[in-house]
């Protein structure tokens, strides 16, 4: 099966009524771990890197042989999308090395980081749109400013901009996204909420009504991961530093799907679940120094992790 575009995959999801999860990667491991869970799963799925943010220095080498690595993996119905690109030169090179999606953040300005003006976004939206219309490749824009921040520092609630319903209807005609990001209550990096009810304020109400005037457009879900308590207690019982916090729960992405979520970031779960499992056998096999050894269980967690959230989004048994 060749790779599928961001639109093509989550149309599937419209059809079936559930979501398909987009899972970061930084190495070919963590890809090869993704991969392996959707291939057991039968499950479509999303591999998505950020620019900038891997192990290797080359980042064309990477990104050519990530390409490649998803491609092998012939039976899974796949999309390789950059997430967060932050410039038009982040998502032409993703779409020249065969990214079948790319997201164009342009809801904050690159430079400063400040929430940019709904015209800028537009502007830059429009653009990139253009650019991979003419490749085929998908956009996924966004709407609003989601809180947080993917290095994990604490979001605080009041820092979000809600998506406004009438924004996004004339965001979406005037950029023709075929994904948008719609800033609905959650809150990136590995710090979200500081209380239980943090992870509640998932505003399904807002989604249902963005959905409801935008039935070509899928909607997406950042700074959603559950980030589970047994996680970040392995990684802290073993040598690590995480602030314990709320995140999304499964059940709350599950009301989201009902109301019209169609593809769900699990970026700092995807950390959470590697870093869990590769410190765990760490400081239980310190006599351990061949890598295949250590890479293998971080490799098994990040799987099982993936597993978990196919089975929860219902993707499973999709492909
Ligand atoms: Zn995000």
């Amino acid at each position: 099966m060749a790779l599928l575009t961001l639109r093509s995959a989550l149309a599937d999801a419209e059809k079936g009524g559930y979501a398909v999860g987009a899972f970061n990667v930084s190495s070919l491991d963590q890809a090869i771990a993704v991969l392996e869970a959707a291939e057991a799963e039968s499950s479509p799925v999303i591999v998505q890197a950020i620019a900038g943010m891997s192990a290797y220095d080359d980042e064309s080498r990477w990104w050519s042989r990530l390409r490649a690595l998803v491609s092998e993996f012939d039976g899974v119905p796949a999309v390789l999308h950059l997430d967060h690109g932050r410039t038009y030169d982040d998502c032409l090179r993703a779409i020249d090395h065969g990214f079948t999606s790319v997201m164009i953040d342009a809801s904050r300005a690159a430079d400063t980081d400040e929430p940019a003006s709904f015209e800028d976004n537009v502007a830059l939206t429009r653009r990139v749109v253009e650019a991979a219309t003419r490749s085929g490749v998908s956009v996924e824009g966004e709407l609003g400013t989601i809180g947080g921040a993917e290095a994990g520092i604490a979001g605080e609630l009041e820092e979000i901009v809600f998506a406004d319903p009438d924004q996004a209807v004339e965001f979406v005609e005037q950029t023709r996204v075929d994904a948008l990001a719609v800033a609905v209550g959650t809150s990136h990096g590995s710090v979200k909420f500081t209380d239980a009810a943090g992870g509640g304020r998932l505003r399904l109400g807002l989604i249902s009504e963005i959905k409801e005037r935008l039935p070509d457009t899928f909607l997406v879900l950042h700074g959603s991961s559950s980030v589970p308590a047994e996680a970040v207690a392995v990684i802290n019982a073993n040598g690590g530093a995480v602030r314990p916090s709320y995140g999304i729960s499964p059940e709350q992405k599950s009301e989201g799907i009902a109301a019209g979520i169609r593809k769900i970031n699990q970026g700092t779960d995807s950390h959470l679940a590697w870093s869990a499992a590769l410190r765990a056998f760490l400081h239980d096999n310190p006599a351990v120094v061949e890598p295949g050894e250590q890479l293998r269980p971080a490799m098994g967690g990040f799987r099982a992790m993936v597993t978990q959230r196919m089975r929860e989004f219902g993707s499973s048994g999709r492909a």
